[in-house]
């Protein structure tokens, strides 16, 4: 019998060996100073920048950095020796795999995801603040069986928690032929346990970006991860040494492990669950981690999840195509009167999706009918928009698109599966009912499928958006009496507060003033509290003793003031979630924007993540301000700098997106026509002397502008 913590520090022994030797191999191969970075990172190996608190961006320095991890498992062998012992093997873990992608940009070829993005760190956001991903499981090793792991990866997915998978449970669900990766939330990071570096990695990139946590300060990456990540391990026996060192690790990070191998673990800490009935695994962990699983109860013949909202239904798969723009289809909600709703009606007006030949193309349109006594019309649209996520959760239906844009496809599984027209009643119906109980008392929903039918009711939906369109349009900055604040990230940013107005949303994009007057109406002490705006004391550049003393009070004291519209003066604070971030560009006074989803460069000769990385963590950092996209088109953006018009490069998709109404904003303000045209993208140059050109030729009015530094 071997005790548990000398298998911890044999463990670590094999990966340090095996780093030694990878080390090694790179150096004879490489020389060096050859570099050495994970892809799409600010954070080079972020295992090693969390722990040794230094960027290794060269073969030398990462063996350097490999002689400190040694030292790291040199300890005592007692708790605490063990625990560093464990980060000793996530660092030889991470070497050993940054010396693939040092050979190879992509060494995995598509087999395997490997490293993660910045990018894919900061877009699970949003959905880690409001719960709709409870928390994350690592399952390493092979299950008893191919069903039984694909019945636990789905159980999982089924409660939103977002899946990891390391070893030989890869295998076993593509042959069960598992839907996999990132946008259904269950990736298969790597064949082997080294792979684990690549979650570290992005646990403690979430620290850095959201809990602005200072590279070196293992204490404080300890505490982020124990309060604020909600993740936890399942390893099916046999556990070799090299996967208990690992398991070491994570508990020192506040990650139970839970496994069925009972052989050679002892003593046992409280954070090491034994659990011999594989089919407990999910309850035992939930428990472990404490993580409670709000269960939306639908009824439908297929799943209902958040783990599924980004699944993609192929044209290949799909039963029935609904799309909005080649027919008539759109979802509406209206408020009644209680009397004129009978609740839990759905009502379907037209013939069935079994009735259309399969693939063929038809159109549907949803009419949400809501009744309460504190029922608002203002709440329309913010429920209207939530149809999106409601309905893509459901397992093998796809929804793209908001009122008459709609598309949606239903999968042949699904409908194998039973599902039909009325399904997306019971979907809205539920959803409706709970997420907005504290307004909606009644609840029904008509979907009508008849073409002649659904041309006549859209025109009429259109005029209700029209309607909505110019009371949105009419409200300004100026036209309300209160803006609100929005502290929904602090899960993650302790220090961080968004100032939601009219006319600047919040930076994640999903919470416009609407929005945060929904939440606040809808729950008084939510996250989205009303912020006075009595004492002015700058309207131009955007500051009020009202939004100072809340930004106080929410930021507990971190920030003295914000302002609104400026980018250089006090500017408001990144959680890390943002949409967009822009940065001054010094040569042409004004500032580049980039979208999350753009991976290229850009002529600051910094990428999205690495800008990004120069804002977050509820800091102020002048120069650099994350926002949605929406707020582009603003003309509150950068007011203080002379709005829009600084804007000089941005994404030709992001371009595509905000284009028209930036045209808009630029018409109206400066009297520009096409202003558009006159800003760059990465098809005329990533370059900051080409932008300049490209910026006289185009008559771009930046250069007459004063100068930003
Ligand atoms: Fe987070 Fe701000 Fe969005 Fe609220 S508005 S969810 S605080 S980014
Ligand atoms: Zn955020």
């Amino acid at each position: 019998m071997k005790l548990l913590f000398d298998r911890v520090f044999d463990g670590a022994g094999e990966m340090l060996a095996m780093a030694e030797k990878e080390i090694a191999a790179a150096t004879a191969e490489l020389g060096e100073a050859a570099p050495i970075s994970m892809p799409n990172t600010a954070y080079s190996l972020a295992c090693h920048n969390a722990y040794l608190g230094k960027q290794i961006r060269n073969v030398s320095e990462l063996a350097r950095g490999f002689s400190e991890a040694k030292e790291w498992a040199s300890g005592e062998r007692r708790l605490g020796g063990a625990f560093n012992a464990g980060f000793a093997t996530f660092m030889a873990a991470e070497a050993i795999e940054a010396c693939k992608y040092a050979r190879s940009p992509d060494p995995y070829g598509g087999e395997y995801h490997g490293h993660m993005s910045d990018a894919e760190v900061r877009e699970l956001g949003v959905p880690l603040v409001t719960g709709d991903i409870p928390g994350f499981v690592v399952i390493i090793g092979s299950a008893p069986s191919d069903e039984e792991a694909v019945e636990l990866i789905r159980g999982y997915q089924s409660r939103a928690i977002f899946v990891f998978l390391i070893g030989g449970i890869i295998g076993q669900a593509r042959r069960q032929n598992l839907n996999m990766g990132f946008p259904v939330r269950v990736v298969a990071v790597g064949p082997d346990i080294w792979c684990a570096a690549h979650i570290i990695s992005f646990v403690n990139r979430a620290a850095m970006i959201f809990g602005a946590v200072k590279p070196g300060d293992r204490e404080a990456f300890d505490h982020y991860t124990f309060h604020r990540i909600r993740a936890f391990v399942n390893a099916f026996r046999p556990v070799p040494d090299i996967v208990v060192a690992s398991g070491g690790g994570a508990i020192a990070m506040g990650f139970p492990v839970v496994t069925d191998d009972a052989a050679d673990m002892w003593p046992v800490p409280k954070s090491l669950i034994i659990q011999q009935n594989t089919a407990d695994f999910i309850e035992t962990s939930l428990e472990a981690r404490d993580i409670k699983i709000k269960v939306s109860k639908i009824d439908i013949p297929v799943a209902y999840s958040t783990a599924f909202e980004g699944e993609i239904v192929r044209r290949a798969d799909m039963r029935a195509d609904m799309d909005g723009s080649r027919s008539d289809c759109f979802e509406l909600v209206v408020s009644k009167e209680a009397h004129e709703i009978e609740d839990h009606s759905i009502e379907l007006i037209g013939p069935d999706i079994d009735e259309a030949e399969p693939g063929a193309r038809t159109s549907i349109g949803f009419v949400c009918e809501v009744a309460g006594k504190a029922m608002q019309s203002d709440f329309e649209p913010v429920f209207e928009r939530k149809f999106h996520n409601f309905i893509n959760c459901v397992e093998g239906v796809m929804h793209t698109g908001q009122r008459d844009t709609i598309h949606i496809r239903v999968s042949k599984a699904a409908f194998d599966a039973g599902f039909r027209a009325r399904h997306f009643g019971e979907v809205l119906y539920a959803k409706v009912k709970s997420e907005y109980e504290s307004v909606v008392d009644k609840c029904a929903v008509k979907i009508y499928t008849v073409p002649e039918q659904l041309k006549e009711l859209r025109a009429k939906a259109t005029e209700i958006y029209n309607r909505r369109d110019e009371r949105l349009g009419s409200l300004t900055d100026e036209s309300v009496d209160v803006f609100y604040d929005c502290i929904l990230c602090q899960s993650f940013s302790p220090a961080h507060v968004c100032i939601v107005t009219p006319e600047r949303l919040g930076l994640c994009g999903a919470v416009s003033w609407l929005d945060a007057k929904a939440t606040n109406e809808l729950d008084a002490n939510g996250p989205c509290q009303r912020v006075s705006k009595q004492r002015v004391v700058d309207e131009n550049i955007g500051i009020w003793e009202d939004v100072n003393e809340r930004v106080r009070e929410a930021s507990h004291g971190s920030l003295e003031q914000v302002t609104l519209y400026s980018i250089m003066v006090d500017p408001m604070t990144s959680c890390g979630c943002f949409e967009c971030i822009c940065g001054i560009e010094p040569f042409s006074n004004g500032v580049v924007i980039v979208n999350r989803e753009h991976d290229g460069m850009t002529p600051l000769g910094m990428t999205f993540s690495e800008m990004a990385s120069m804002t977050g963590g509820g800091v102020q950092t002048p120069g650099f301000m994350g926002h949605g996209k929406q707020f582009i088109s603003s003309a509150k953006f950068m007011k203080a700098e002379g709005g829009p018009a600084r804007i000089v490069w941005m994404p030709k998709a992001l371009k595509e997106t905000v284009g028209a109404k930036l045209n808009g904003t630029a018409a109206r303000l400066y009297g520009i026509d096409d202003f558009v045209s006159m800003i760059a993208d990465e098809t005329v140059t990533e370059d900051a002397e080409a932008l300049l050109e490209f910026l006289g030729g185009s008559g771009h009015p930046v250069l007459g502008m004063e100068p930003l530094l």
